[in-house]
């Protein structure tokens, strides 16, 4: 009898080891927040009818498992569409093993689901859960067991005798439980995302930096249509060292953001802009044709040529060169030819007096736009 307690209490946190796991694991792979809550409610459905094929027999026909716990659960840290579906599947299922208490049983998990899904819209906020919300969520789990009206009168005064305050204290103690091992969950997801934001961006512009800038070159090229051009563009500000003795480090990190704020205003949706270090930045472009790279290369040098950069009551003047590396197929594109073609093209800018586009790769050697 012992041994029997024991298995199922083993096998019912063990379900709920699982669920928790498998929230992380929805949450790290899927984007979409509906699709995310679509999963949720599958998965946690699925492990809430494996709670009940192995429930805890506490005594003569005091049955308890999880399945209201795991229901309530999906709901309150999944959403509306976890709720819906785990609370169909669960409720379908308890249909279909039938008996006395069938209905009531369904209607139970209904009300499991719809409990949790008034907390996860009321009391769930971005911030880590505390123990007393997860009690809260316990015991609103625990209503669920008024479905037991449903059965006739001497049944349900009997039973709310006997199991509900059973079913009561084993809501809250698994609300808790399973509750706090998702909200490790969330707070690990949140850390990852965090440090991963962090590590992937520049902290003087906000802008992604040249581990951003290599990732995003070596994913797999969008889908274009033949004929359509990449380009990788080196952006460098000329004399940029005379703008830091002549007015000091800060107006020349002040600089380095207004001309960051320029060139990511500059590009709109289709460039991806970022800091490789230092006075240099460089922008991705796919999906382009020559005379694009060239009108957008353009764009940018005019927009820091144009842009007044106050500092005090002096305008610091800035421009920049830029050098153009262009393939026509993506999917062959070398990337570390690519970034010295660039280099080298923005070399020869440098050397035909700055404050100019020169294009080298694929296109015409030497576009020069007026200095
Ligand atoms: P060129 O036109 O040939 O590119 O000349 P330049 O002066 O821009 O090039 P150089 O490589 O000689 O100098 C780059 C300067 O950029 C030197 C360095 O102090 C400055 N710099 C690099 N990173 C930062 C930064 O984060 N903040 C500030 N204020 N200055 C920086
Ligand atoms: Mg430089
Ligand atoms: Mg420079």
């Amino acid at each position: 009898m012992l041994q029997d307690l024991l298995t199922s209490l083993v096998y019912g946190l063990g379900l709920m080891g699982i669920a928790g796991i498998s929230y992380g694991i929805i949450h790290r792979r899927t984007r979409n927040g509906t699709m995310k809550s679509v999963l949720i409610g599958l998965v946690f459905g699925v492990i809430a009818i494996l709670a009940m094929v192995n429930p805890i027999n506490l005594s003569e026909g005091i049955i308890l498992d999880a399945r209201a716990v795991i229901v309530g659960l999906a709901s309150a840290f999944g959403g509306l569409p976890a709720a819906i579906i785990s609370g169909l599947l669960v409720g379908l299922y308890r249909i279909h093993l039938g008996g006395a208490g069938a209905i009531p049983g369904a209607f139970g998990i209904l009300i499991s689901a719809g409990l949790g899904f008034a907390w996860h819209r009321f009391i769930l906020s971005k911030s880590p859960v505390t123990l007393r919300q997860l009690l809260g969520l316990g015991a609103l789990l625990s209503l669920h067991s008024i479905a037991i009206l449903m059965l006739p009168m001497s049944v349900a005064i009997e039973l709310f005798s006997t199991v509900v305050p059973v079913l009561t204290v084993s809501c809250i103690i698994g609300a808790l439980v399973m509750g706090l091992i998702i909200d490790r969950e969330r707070r690990y997801i949140r850390t990852e995302k965090f440090w991963r934001e962090t590590a992937g961006t520049d902290s003087l512009t906000g802008l992604p930096n040249r581990r951003s800038f290599m990732d995003r070159l070596q994913l797999e090229p969008s889908p274009k249509m033949p004929g359509q051009y990449s380009a990788v563009m080196i952006i460098d500000i000329d004399h940029f060292k005379k703008v830091n003795d002549t007015y000091g480090h800060d107006a020349g990190d002040m600089a380095l953001r207004r001309v960051a704020d320029a060139l990511q205003r500059t590009s709109g949706d289709h460039d991806f802009v970022c800091r490789l270090g230092g006075e240099e930045f460089a922008v991705f472009s796919e999906n382009t044709s020559q005379d694009d790279i060239q009108n957008r290369a353009e764009a940018y040098r005019a927009a820091i040529e144009r842009q007044l950069i106050r500092y005090g009551k002096k305008t610091i003047p800035l421009t920049i060169s830029i050098g153009v590396a262009s393939w026509i197929d993506a999917l062959e594109m070398d990337v570390s030819e690519m970034l010295r073609n660039a280099d080298t093209a923005l070399y020869a800018a440098k050397t035909k007096g700055r404050n100019r586009v020169v294009i080298g790769g694929a296109l015409p050697s030497s576009y020069t736009a007026s200095a």
